[in-house]
């Protein structure tokens, strides 16, 4: 066999290598073998250059008659006179060229990288070293020595050099199919697991509920899926920053997977939601599990060198009992999260109806957009004596929402639905348009009754609010005095800063103001003194028991001490009896609102309650509207 033949015989076995290979070590291993089994070749092997401080060249194969060649030989293809510099291969490297010693014997040791007794001990006659290219570089070597000198004529040489390059481009191939493969793997990291704890992200845990679903309803078995809502998230991001946000999670997120340990799966489902899969579990078990969460969770956390203790709330679902889809599951898991708030251990199994009610509540919040638009409120009002005189001194404006099906609806209930849809602000808008333009009516009839209307705390952030207010007394030319504002104090306290500025804005319209439902909000006795409020309207829950219960006794006294100490008016809410009144009135209480006094009605009714009320009438007063 000619020296080309044997090369030419080499090179295809070496093409089919590279289509089988599938990784790179077996891929220069299969190399060398090629070369050495059907190349008849004496020794092969493959280096990398590395970028190291000595540009070491790290063997990485070899095949054939070695002998510890690899344990005496140091490569580098550093450019100077040491040892481990010389010989073709670090010259191939650093030139990108083949470099051929076509017969070691002419050579001394100092142009070999091994002691010339040691390479002819071996019986490595001839080398030919070829660079490994890929985009430009070179990346290593392909170090062939066969055992006849002139082994490697130019022929010959030409061959090897393009199995090289085909070897260098099978590397690069696999590279690529590496990164590809990296990339795509990252990318789905991404969309399965969240960046912030690495657990499964919600829809890892959908695809996950899905298997176990199903394997559940093979083997008839159970599930129960946690769900634990971390408390006081918000409030230490918003204090403390997002960081320590992000630390109360990713600390939350190490505690619950230590929990849950290696048979149940720990995801993150929301962003201070975590979910716990327990498969083949009963509802006893997701207890059990439940109540050593809460406590392991509960433990404190410390932030910015201070221990805080994090609150949580855990909600539990059941499978088949409570859904058969990931999406029923988790979502009833979710319910039971906001009732188990609700109780003293903080967990609780989902109960049925929330889920039908959170139904009605969609329902009626995309009803209430269309209620608003198209006017189907109505203004309802509930008149307030003053109890010094038992005059009537003015009402209250209270919204209503007679649904077409439902009946009215509690007000209550929508107030709370409206702010959660962010209908609040269109709804004050009706009601102030429809509070004024009744006033006026009133006015325009000589009768001076101030009207107040409601406020929520999302309209004080309304920017456009004041302007509404002015822009509806010049439309109606209405004195301030007719119109009032309540608000209550919880709104208040929500923004403390931002109620105070417009709570003067809205003084300086020369409007009266009260805060609603107090004695519920925890103002502070400073801030209160600050405020430019005219009445406190103490919170109807502690008049109605004042007289079965001394705290509210208690609280309803020193509010109209309190109240009269700071020159504000007192008014009570909840008045429903005469022993009610007759207590506020011993008390010095100036103005009384509720059943015993009157119920809410709609506001056009308003003379006729009056003409058959026991209350006295306001003299009228001359000014009517022009
Ligand atoms: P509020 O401003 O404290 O209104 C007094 C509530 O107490 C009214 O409930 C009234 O019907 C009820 N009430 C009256 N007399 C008695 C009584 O003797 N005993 C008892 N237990 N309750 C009595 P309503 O009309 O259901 O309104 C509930 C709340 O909804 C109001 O509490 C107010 O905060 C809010 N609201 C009502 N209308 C509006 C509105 O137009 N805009 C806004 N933002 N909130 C409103
Ligand atoms: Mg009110
Ligand atoms: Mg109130």
């Amino acid at each position: 066999m000619s020296y080309a033949e044997r090369a030419l015989r080499t090179l295809s076995a070496g093409n089919r290598t590279l289509l089988r290979a599938q990784d790179e070590a077996t891929l220069l291993q299969e190399m060398c073998r090629v070369i050495v089994d059907l190349g008849g070749y004496r020794m092969a092997w493959v280096g990398f250059a590395e970028h190291d401080e000595a540009l070491t060249i790290r063997p990485m194969a070899h095949k054939g008659f070695e002998e510890g060649f690899f344990e005496i030989a140091h490569f580098t293809w550093a450019e100077g006179d040491s040892e481990d510099s010389r010989g073709p291969t670090s010259q191939a490297i650093r030139s990108g060229k083949p470099a051929v010693v076509q017969d070691t014997t002419k050579l001394s040791s100092s142009q070999l990288p091994i002691p010339l007794a040691e390479t002819l001990r071996r019986g490595y006659a001839s080398i030919a070293a070829f660079p490994l290219i890929i985009e430009g570089e070179t990346i290593g070597n392909l170090t062939i020595f066969a055992a006849e000198p002139d082994a490697f004529d130019d022929c010959e040489t030409g061959l090897l050099a393009e199995m090289a390059d085909d070897l260098a481009f099978g590397i690069a191939t696999l590279r690529m199919r590496e990164r590809h493969r990296q990339s795509e793997e990252t990318i789905r990291h991404m969309a399965f697991f969240d960046a912030l704890t690495d657990l499964p992200n919600r829809s890892s845990v959908s695809e996950a509920l899905t298997v176990e679903i199903t394997q559940a309803q093979l083997e008839n078995q159970s599930m129960a899926v946690l769900l634990v809502k971390i408390g006081r998230f918000q409030e230490i991001s918003d204090t403390l920053g997002y960081q320590e946000g992000d630390h109360l999670i990713v600390e939350m997120g190490t505690r619950l997977r230590q929990i849950a340990g290696p048979n149940k799966s720990v995801a993150r489902v929301g962003e201070d939601e975590f979910a716990i899969i327990m498969p083949r579990s009963s509802a006893e078990a997701a207890m059990r599990v439940a109540h050593h969460a809460m406590r392991e969770v509960c433990d404190p956390v410390i932030f910015a060198g201070m221990a805080m203790d994090p609150h949580a709330h855990i909600g539990i679902s059941l499978f088949p009992g409570h859904g058969n889809t990931p999406e029923a599951l988790l979502r009833r898991a979710k319910i039971a999260a906001v009732q188990a708030r609700r109780t003293a251990c903080k967990y609780t199994l989902y109960k049925g109806t929330e889920d039908r009610e959170s139904t009605r509540r969609l329902e009626l919040m995309s009803e209430l957009r269309s209620a608003i638009d198209q006017n189907e409120l109505l203004l309802y009002c509930q008149p307030k004596v003053s109890i010094g005189s038992g005059e009537i001194c003015g009402a209250e404006a209270l919204v209503r929402w007679q649904h077409p099906q439902h009946g009215m609806i509690a007000t209550g209930e929508f107030i709370a639905l409206a702010e959660h849809a962010g209908l609040i602000m269109p709804l004050t808008r009706w009601v102030l348009e429809a509070a004024f333009r009744q006033s006026y009516a009133w006015y325009e009839r000589g009768i001076r009754r101030p009207l107040s209307v409601n406020l929520s705390a999302q309209d004080l952030r309304d920017p456009r609010l004041i302007d509404r207010i002015s822009g509806l007394f010049a439309t109606w030319a209405l004195p301030p005095e007719l119109v009032q504002f309540e608000l209550t104090e919880s709104a208040l306290m929500e923004d403390p800063a931002g109620a105070l500025e417009t709570l003067d804005r809205l003084k300086e319209l020369g409007v009266e103001l009260f805060i609603d439902d107090f004695g519920i909000g925890y103002s502070s006795l400073s801030y209160l003194q600050k405020l430019p409020v005219d009445s406190l309207k103490i919170d109807h829950s502690f008049v109605t028991s004042m007289l079965t219960n001394e705290g509210s006794a208690v609280i309803v006294h020193s509010t109209v001490e309190l109240g009269h100490n700071l020159g504000l008016g007192v008014v009570a809410e909840g008045v429903e009896s005469e022993a009610l009144w007759d207590r506020l009135q011993a008390l010095g209480c100036d103005t009384a609102q509720g059943h015993f006094v009157g119920r809410p009605f709609p506001t056009a009714q308003f003379d006729e309650w009056e003409a058959q009320s026991p209350w006295s009438h306001r003299p009228l007063s001359g000014a009517t509207a022009h």
